[in-house]
């Protein structure tokens, strides 16, 4: 009688512990998916600008940098350019890394442009060619217009090629992609590149969203 007792005790004992493995098993699993899929959705900021996000006529960010008297890897279409700091040595990294590839030649057109600015662009500009003062990423500090020497159009150049393939890498999306108009409000500019930051430029190049897509998935 004693013997069967122990032996029950015994039993009952393997089963609290199966019973704890199998929670802490059940609870590791539970924290990993929880994690894991926090982990996936975007927490940071993301500034958007277009028609319906605008930025205010005193709108200026912080710390543009002159790319005339940096640059290293690219070259320029005039010596007023400038961008933000970030954005500039991002951009200094991926040409710098095209170049290593054998990929050259980039001319960049366009950086930062003022309210002011964008108001004579605009002025000058047929209509629906150009953004409305406070529309245009510009604006921000964080894009800028790129090019090659070429007498057929940007896109169908090697250097586009090697930009579409690893921009994502060093933080930057193409802003406004073929067949988007409908959501981005702009027509293809395979020339345009926004910095978005490595994290969402490559769930915005995994995914094949556009920036509206993306801040409204993860508001
Ligand atoms: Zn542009």
């Amino acid at each position: 009688m004693a013997k069967k007792k122990r032996r029950n005790t015994r039993s009952a004992e393997r089963i609290s512990a199966l019973i704890l493995v199998l929670a802490f098993m059940a609870m590791s699993f539970a924290a990993g998916w929880y994690f894991g899929v926090r982990s996936t959705k975007y927490r940071g900021e993301v500034l958007l600008v277009n028609d319906k996000n605008r930025l205010s006529a005193d709108y200026v960010p912080e710390g543009l940098v002159n790319l005339y008297q940096n640059r290293h890897s690219f070259r320029l279409a005039s010596s007023e350019i400038t961008l933000t700091r970030e954005t500039y040595e991002a951009a200094e990294r991926m040409f710098h890394a095209a170049e290593e590839a054998g990929v050259n030649g980039y001319i960049i057109t366009s950086g930062y442009r003022s309210y002011h600015r964008q108001e004579e662009v605009y002025a000058q500009s047929e209509p629906g060619k150009a953004q409305t003062p406070g529309a245009s990423e510009h604006q921000t500090g964080l894009a800028f217009d790129v090019t090659t020497e070429t007498p057929n159009g940007f896109e169908s150049t090697p250097q586009y090629a090697w930009l579409s393939q690893h921009a994502h890498e060093y933080g930057f999306i193409q802003r406004y992609p073929a067949n988007k108009a409908d959501i981005t409000g702009i027509s293809y500019e395979p020339w345009h590149y926004r910095y978005v930051g490595e994290e969402v430029a490559t769930q915005i190049h995994k995914t094949g969203m556009t920036l509206e897509e993306f801040v409204e998935r993860n508001r």
